[in-house]
């Protein structure tokens, strides 16, 4: 592990093979995302010496476009967290508020930006891992809508959740970066094109009059008092420069935390079982029975968090469980998905703090998974409804960073830059 605040696990330098938006741009690309021939790890000792035979077409598109990539970006192990002190290769440490976390699970990727170490990053987004580390480092960081940006080389976690997406210090730097890596891929059979006349750039204007903001109640009443005070500052910017505020109340939201788990651990049991040593993953070159052998390995390559994903995931998709959790998760997951429809009836776009939290200091909820899972509240119901939403900062509450979250309907990143170009 290398370079300071521990961003980066690989130190890699891969130069751009083409000319464009990004000659002269260098992009720090989370380490769950392929890269031919240089170490991706996941942030797991399975992968510990993984090089993938192939690109991701992210990283297609931007060396293409002329960046450099210049490291592959600390993570929470397989996306599995939201402090990035799950990596297997030690915490990232919060460059705008050091002894605090970065955030996760893309700490490293939004570190990366804040310390000004890469110019731009790619994250991956499954129920928030782009837009809490950018609202902890104090960058903007966009999930896109699902289908947007292809998957093809992305190390699933939780497919019918994530998407890769852009960090940068600016509203208009993570557009043009989503200008690079958005548009249909024969790779991926889930992609589509958005319906978009010239480029995300070109849709920041900073005019927000004639815009009504939906301001997500209940997920504001359960932040911290010092985020919540920043959060109505900013509203209060947006209404001063024209837009219409209206107060929103989604009732499905209260149930989206645990539909997300169940979902997300569902997958991620299904998703993992690759990792055994023979297909995928160290080996320990055990020569005995071979369910003692893909036990020790998975036993020795997986960090706790995720064996204790795999197994709450395998449990809720086990026969005579499936119904209580499984399909229950489903009903609730289109139940949040109607209310977002309905709540756009109402509002061009949804407002809440990224973060009910301002980001803890390194090793303070380490031992408690339920806390570590409650800071996702904010986040999660955009990725059970796969619309995109972006974190853009607001300032500073006790020395630290923090976002506010902006949520679009589906193909919406337009709205959701031109309002957030607001804030800045
Ligand atoms: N913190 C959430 C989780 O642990 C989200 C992670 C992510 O988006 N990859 O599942």
């Amino acid at each position: 592990m290398s370079s300071e605040y521990n961003a980066f696990i690989t130190d890699a330098t891969i130069e751009g093979d083409g000319e464009g938006v990004l000659s002269g741009a260098t992009v720090a690309v989370k380490d769950n995302i392929s890269t031919k021939d240089v170490r991706t790890t996941c942030g797991s000792a399975m992968l510990e010496s993984y090089e993938p035979p192939y690109d991701a077409t992210v990283v297609r598109r931007v060396l293409d476009a002329g960046a450099t990539i210049v490291g592959k970006a600390n993570m929470d192990e397989f996306g599995m967290g939201g402090t990035t002190e799950t990596s297997a290769f030690d915490p990232t440490e919060n460059p705008r508020a050091p002894g605090h976390v970065a955030g996760g699970s893309s700490g490293g990727s939004a570190a990366a930006v804040a310390a000004g170490a890469a110019d731009l990053a790619l994250g991956s987004d499954t129920g928030g891992s782009i837009r809490n580390p950018a609202a902890f480092c104090g960058v903007v960081g966009l999930k896109p809508t699902y289908g947007l940006v292809s998957r093809y080389g992305l190390i699933a976690y939780a497919n019918s959740l994530e998407q890769i997406g852009p960090i940068g210090p600016t509203v208009e730097s993570t557009a043009r970066l989503l200008d690079v890596i958005a548009g249909p891929d024969e790779h991926d059979g889930t992609t589509r094109t958005a319906d978009l006349e010239g480029s995300y750039v070109d849709t920041i204007d900073g005019d927000v009059s004639g815009t009504t903001v939906g301001v997500l109640r209940n997920l504001t009443e359960g932040s911290d008092e010092r985020v919540q005070t920043r959060f109505e500052a900013a509203i209060d910017d947006l209404r001063a420069q024209g837009a219409s505020i209206v107060e929103i109340e989604l009732e499905s939201i209260e149930h989206a935390l645990a539909a997300y788990y169940v979902i997300a651990m569902s997958e991620a049991s299904s998703n993992l079982a690759r990792f055994d040593g023979v297909r995928y993953g160290v080996s320990g070159g055990y020569d005995g029975d071979w369910n003692e052998a893909f036990a020790s390995t998975r036993n020795e390559g997986f960090g706790e968090e995720v064996k204790r994903r795999i197994l709450l995931g395998t449990y809720a998709l086990s026969a005579g469980y499936h119904d209580k959790y499984y399909k229950k998760a489903q009903d609730a997951r289109a139940w949040v998905k109607s209310d977002f429809t309905e709540a756009f009836t109402q509002a061009d776009v949804l407002a809440s703090p990224t973060m009910p939290v301002l980001a803890p200091k390194i090793g303070e909820n380490l031992d408690d998974p339920l806390a570590l899972y409650q800071i996702d509240a904010n986040t999660v119901p955009v990725n059970l409804a796969n619309v995109p939403a972006i974190s853009v900062p607001i300032g500073e509450a006790d020395g630290r960073p923090v976002g506010l979250q902006l949520i679009a309907p589906a193909f919406g990143e337009g709205r959701l830059f031109r309002t957030a170009s607001a804030l800045e």
